[in-house]
């Protein structure tokens, strides 16, 4: 399964809107000044590149190349490539504000940035998507680098041609550059741990949230959204701390068993059937997937896509804790409602937040020229996501908002403060 570094926002409404909505609140909340509430709101850099690529069948054809930096005040600008159809300035805009604030909350020292080509990877040969890869990377050569901008995958790209960026990035430099790029295939200088950082990440954050509300994890049920990296991930270790994971689901449909679903096999059976559920004898098929959702569990991990709890779906969603696996699973108006219902999200740029962190170990590895030990790794992820969860929660209950709001509020303060101390011109 492909290794999606921090990515979609998508809600259908518009990303930057969606964004900037919870922004606003939590700049409100934290009484943001005007100038402040300014610098953040814009990006500190945009660049648009024509790239001519020479086609197999001889032709050139000319693709548009984006690369946003939204911060770097907390340090160097970190995130993913998108290579798709339809990459747009606004989303890619949104996407890298997204990464400030999740890289703030968990409080490692990076900024956000993030970047796009508008190609459809599918319909072209591996070559081709080699030659675009090191054009877009020669392109932004003064932008990418350790100290500057450090990409990563995202849609449509992966540990491929992460190894292609770093091997035509460190051609132009002369030398061997690895902490340029994360989510390079481990011989590359890959992280141990990566893999499962996200889902990892997942089920702390759900336990650290069980323990507040008082949740017996092996008195509690949960249905996970998604059976890809991070929700078969997430099930798995939230299975292996007591949990009953009574129904799972992919794009092939979502499968309930109220004696609980056994993870391990439904992972294998996933392993050797094509990467998906489609035939699963371990749960029964629920005829309408969507329903999953609506489930009456105790805890609900939307790991798959975007834009799945909305205003149609929110008043019958049942379960007591939501935790946040996918980017953007909730839109922003169905947030109100899952407040008023009294129901605990931990949202996104918290609880998915595992993946970025482990992609900043792998920087920090790739600079000490040396490799930890999966376990160096696992013990500390949990720990700065256990911390962020805490400090997020506080926060909550400092200003009396939900959790999602307290992480913007964390993130906003963080970035705020960093740059009220650097200073300005
Ligand atoms: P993946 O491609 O490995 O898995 C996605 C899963 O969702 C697949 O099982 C697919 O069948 C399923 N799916 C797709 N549409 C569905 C639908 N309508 N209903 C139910 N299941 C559906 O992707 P992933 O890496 O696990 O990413 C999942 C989400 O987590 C995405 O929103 C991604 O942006 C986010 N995320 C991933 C990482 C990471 O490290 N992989 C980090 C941060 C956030």
């Amino acid at each position: 399964m492909a290794y999606i570094e921090p990515a979609p926002i998508k809600d259908k409404e518009n990303p930057l809107e969606s964004m900037m909505e919870r922004f606003n609140i939590a700049a409100e909340k934290l009484g943001l000044s005007d100038e402040v509430y300014n610098v953040l709101k814009n990006p500190a850099k945009q660049v648009i590149v024509s790239l001519p690529i020479t086609m197999d069948n001889g032709k050139i054809q000319v693709f548009e190349g984006i690369r946003v930096i939204h911060s770097n005040i907390l340090g160097p600008a970190k995130g993913g490539i998108r290579f798709a159809p339809d990459v747009h300035i606004d989303e890619v805009r949104a996407l890298a504000a997204w990464m400030t604030w999740k890289c703030a909350v968990v409080d490692i020292p990076y900024g956000g940035g993030k970047g796009g080509v508008r190609c459809n990877p599918r319909e072209m040969s591996k070559g081709e998507i080699e030659r675009l890869v090191r054009a877009y990377t020669m392109a932004m050569i003064d932008v990418f680098g350790p100290d500057k901008d450090i990409p990563a995958p995202d849609m449509g790209t992966g540990p491929r041609e992460m190894a292609w960026l770093m091997d035509e990035y460190s051609k132009a430099k002369g030398m061997t550059v690895s902490s340029v790029v994360t989510g390079k295939p481990l011989v590359l200088g890959g992280s141990l741990g990566r893999t499962e950082a996200t889902g990892r990440g997942v089920m702390v954050s759900a336990l650290a949230a069980m323990q507040k509300l008082k949740i017996n994890p092996f008195q509690a049920t949960c249905a996970v959204q998604g059976f890809g990296n991070v929700g078969s991930w997430a099930a798995r270790l939230l299975e292996e701390r007591g949990l009953k994971i009574v129904a799972i689901s992919d794009h092939t449909g979502a499968f309930y068993n109220e004696k609980g679903v056994n993870i391990v096999e439904a992972i294998e059976y996933r392993d050797a059937n094509g990467g998906n559920l489609e035939g699963f004898t371990g749960g029964e098929k629920m005829l309408d997937p969507a329903d999953l959702l609506t489930l009456d569990v105790d805890v609900l991990v939307p790991a798959a896509v975007e834009d799945v709890i909305t205003i149609h779906n929110v008043n019958d969603i049942k379960a007591k804790l939501i935790v946040e696996g996918a980017n953007g699973p909730t839109s922003a108006k169905a947030d109100a409602i899952i407040n008023e219902k009294g129901i605990m999200a931990v949202p996104d740029i918290l609880a998915n937040a595992g993946g970025v962190t482990v992609s900043y170990f792998e920087w920090v590895q790739n600079r000490l020229g040396y490799k930890w030990t999966a376990d160096r790794v696992n013990r500390r992820s949990d720990r700065i996501m256990k911390d962020a969860f805490d400090t997020v929660y506080q926060t909550s209950l400092k200003y009396e908002v939900p959790m999602r709001i307290a992480a913007y509020i964390v993130a906003i303060d963080k970035v705020a403060k960093t740059y009220t101390f650097r200073g300005g011109f």
